[in-house]
């Protein structure tokens, strides 16, 4: 494998003056299952590595109490999402995902800032992320600046990174009162793979507690970046949330989607799934709305 220096900065700012230092010779490590994978494929060729996990801080999930949201350090592994009691119980859609990633191995080193600047169309924490309309916090030599998380993907393998900037947090609203959201990884098989499919799909119902008030429904493997299915959601809104309602918005979904053949499955068989996934993640959704609304 290729030699590189290793560095170990404690803050911040000592991170982005190495990267300044080192240019393109340099590129940032979190957990390294990308990275190092990419090493040794010959796809990434860096002199110098530029560890974050040595920054005090950004590596466990917190509520801010004055706002409720919650912030998601970009340093936080997957593992130590997933056991963090705010999001078993306040956004099981992050729990739903960040569960099936990899393998526990994995999850204990991989982290969500990872994750999100790979930028794959498979990257299972983007879905959910986007499904609960979170904000990405960047930090860089102009200072700090905050982007839409759907905005942060402009295609496969890029994002809205500047050069040395770092993504430093996720930052996502408070739950609003009668929701429910859900989220699906879809492969052939059960053990460890990169998704054929991922759908999230959020409801929020009005005091009636049938008819949507709002829906967000996106999609990873079904286009270039995590894919917001605008024409589903509008359809939904309004409406009650029933099984045909759920069948139409998935069928919708389907034909708005840009899926396309790949090794994990083809077009045709991934827009359908689309279909029945997106009534699936409703309905669940929908079931968790009224569980937390009693
Ligand atoms: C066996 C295996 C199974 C996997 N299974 C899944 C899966 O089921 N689902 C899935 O979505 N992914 C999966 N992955 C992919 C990978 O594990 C995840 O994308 C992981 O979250 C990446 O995080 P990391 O901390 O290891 O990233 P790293 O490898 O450290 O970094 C990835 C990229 O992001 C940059 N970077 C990292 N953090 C930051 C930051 N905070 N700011 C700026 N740049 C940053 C790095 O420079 C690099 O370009 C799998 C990988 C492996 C090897």
């Amino acid at each position: 494998m290729r030699q590189f220096t290793y560095l170990t900065p404690k803050t911040l700012d000592e991170a982005i003056s190495l990267h300044v230092a080192h240019g393109e010779s340099a590129r940032y490590v979190a957990g390294g299952t990308d990275v190092l994978v990419k090493i040794k494929e010959g796809k990434f060729a860096p002199d110098y590595l530029i560890s974050l996990k040595h920054i005090i801080g950004q590596d466990r999930p917190f509520l801010n109490q004055e706002t409720g949201e919650l912030y998601i350090g970009a340093f936080c592994t997957h593992g130590s999402i997933e056991q963090s009691p705010l999001v078993q119980h306040h956004y099981p859609i992050i729990h739903d995902a960040v569960k099936n990633i990899g393998s526990v191995q994995i999850r204990n080193v991989a982290t969500i800032g990872g994750n999100l600047v790979n930028a794959v169309p498979s990257a299972d924490g983007a879905i959910p992320l986007i499904v609960l309309d979170s904000k990405a916090n960047i930090y860089g030599t102009k200072g700090q600046r905050s982007v839409d998380l759907q905005r942060f993907f402009l295609g496969p393998g890029q994002c809205d990174l500047e050069a040395g900037e770092i993504l430093t947090e996720i930052v996502i609203p408070p739950p609003l009162p009668r929701t429910g959201s859900a989220y699906i990884k879809h492969g052939r098989r059960e053990a460890m793979e990169l998704p054929m499919l991922g759908v999230g799909v959020l409801l929020c119902l009005e005091e009636d507690m049938t008819t949507c008030a709002k829906a967000r429904i996106c999609l990873g493997v079904a286009a270039p970046t995590p894919f917001r299915a605008l024409a589903a959601e509008k359809y939904l809104k309004g409406k009650t949330v029933d099984e045909n309602n759920l069948t139409e918005a998935g069928r919708l979904a389907g034909q708005e989607s840009k899926v396309r053949d790949s090794i994990r499955g083809v077009a045709w068989y991934r827009r359908e799934m689309v279909g029945v996934l997106v009534k699936r993640m409703g309905l669940k959704a929908l079931e968790r709305a009224k569980e937390r609304h009693k």
